[in-house]
């Protein structure tokens, strides 16, 4: 047996308002004067200064802003790394990443492609990337992905939707200032903050669970419960908690793995283009057989908050378009014997995720 040697975040600092400390953080990180900082900002945040105004550009340093309506895909990251080659005389000091998990992955991933040949497809695997990335930081404006402090980079190329999970791919530095997540719509407050709320239960109730995960797990678990079931908490300490249910969900994914509904949303992705948030929400509503008291909590506390997910996605795929998002689920080994045990090809079957598919 041999246990993973699992890579951190080297630094964070957490605080609401702790997003001033930016510029002070990284300006001992600049190489020199045309080794420029990169802000990668979700396009969400364009014309607003209360963020905008705040990022501590200097020198040559260049504001991107990125599109979070659709997942990050592997000729994406390509295209910013070439620009970024052509813009610059010299390899940027840092990469950082301001937004939700698509752009915190998009970060990840174009540090990563700064430094190794090839295309961002040829590294999506495990421990494939073989030159460290260059320094970079994530600064979530969203909570629930845990791509803040996770190993991996999820992408979507030609033929596959697999992360670049390898020892380079963690922030160097991530900033948590739950101030940033003021402004998140209602819905999508709940999709990702649902995301939290599915590792844990797909965490702690896997096959791989082991201490380090559960202890993890289990506060992240206890603190959506608090978030989301009862009415204890005032928004600033909601944001506080679920930033940090965020981060601890994340830990306890790096140390297990994910699950049922991680798996068969993956599929819904891949052929419909479903964001990973509303997918596994969509998907875990039907899991009652494999998660019956994390489903209920579920339904609870979609009642609560009044969220109406969307029906019948999948009513008017053709038959191949159905086997794609099985094969799609099916290729991710790892979740299902996670979820299941070494054994799961004994009842997951192709027939019976159709049915489920055929009920979303
Ligand atoms: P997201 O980044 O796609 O953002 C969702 C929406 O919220 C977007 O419209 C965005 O513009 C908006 N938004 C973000 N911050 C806002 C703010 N402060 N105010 C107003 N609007 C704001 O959503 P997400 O759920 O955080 O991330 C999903 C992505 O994360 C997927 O691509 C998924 O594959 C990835 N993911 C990665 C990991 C990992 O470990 N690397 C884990 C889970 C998910
Ligand atoms: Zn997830």
């Amino acid at each position: 047996m041999s246990y993973k040697n699992y890579p951190m975040v080297s630094r964070v600092v957490f605080g609401r308002g702790c997003f001033n400390q930016l510029g002070d953080i990284i300006s001992p990180q600049r190489l020199n004067s045309t080794a420029p900082f990169i802000f990668l900002v979700d396009d969400v945040f364009k014309g607003n200064p209360d963020l905008t105004a705040r990022v501590p550009l200097a020198y040559n340093d260049q504001l991107i802003y990125i599109s979070a309506d659709h997942e990050p895909k592997t000729s994406q990251i390509d295209e910013l790394v070439e620009q970024i080659i052509l813009t610059h005389k010299d390899r940027p000091s840092g990469i950082i990443g301001i937004g939700g998990g698509t752009v915190l992955d998009i970060a990840k991933a174009v540090s990563i492609m700064l430094t190794n040949e090839g295309e961002a497809k040829d590294y999506q695997g495990w421990d494939l990337v073989k030159t460290p990335a260059i320094y970079h930081v994530g600064i979530p404006t969203i909570s629930g992905t845990g791509a803040e402090v996770s190993r991996t980079t999820v992408l979507t190329g030609p033929s596959k939707k697999l992360g670049i999970n390898s020892d380079y791919t963690p922030f160097d530095q991530v900033i948590l200032d739950p101030e940033l997540t003021f402004g998140v719509p209602k819905d999508q407050w709940f999709y990702t903050g649902m995301d939290c709320y599915i590792h844990c239960v797909e965490s702690l109730n896997g096959t791989f669970l082991n201490a380090f995960s559960q202890s993890y797990g289990e506060k992240a678990f206890e603190l959506c419960k608090e978030i989301f079931l009862t009415n204890t908490l005032t928004e600033k300490e909601s944001q506080d908690k679920l930033m940090m249910a965020s981060w601890h969900g994340g830990m306890s994914i790096a140390y297990s793995q994910v699950g049922v509904a991680h798996a068969m949303s993956y599929g819904l992705s891949y052929v419909l283009g479903t964001k990973h948030g509303i997918g596994n929400c969509i998907v875990f509503d039907h899991l009652e057989e494999f998660y019956p008291e994390g489903v209920k909590l579920f339904k609870e506390m979609k009642t609560k908050h009044n969220i109406q997910l969307p029906l019948g996605i999948c009513s008017q795929l053709s038959e191949d378009e159905i086997n794609t998002m099985i094969d799609v689920a099916l290729g991710l080994e790892p979740l299902w014997e996670n979820a299941i045990g070494k054994n799961w090809k004994q009842s997951i079957t192709r027939e019976r995720l159709k049915e489920l598919y055929q009920k979303m």
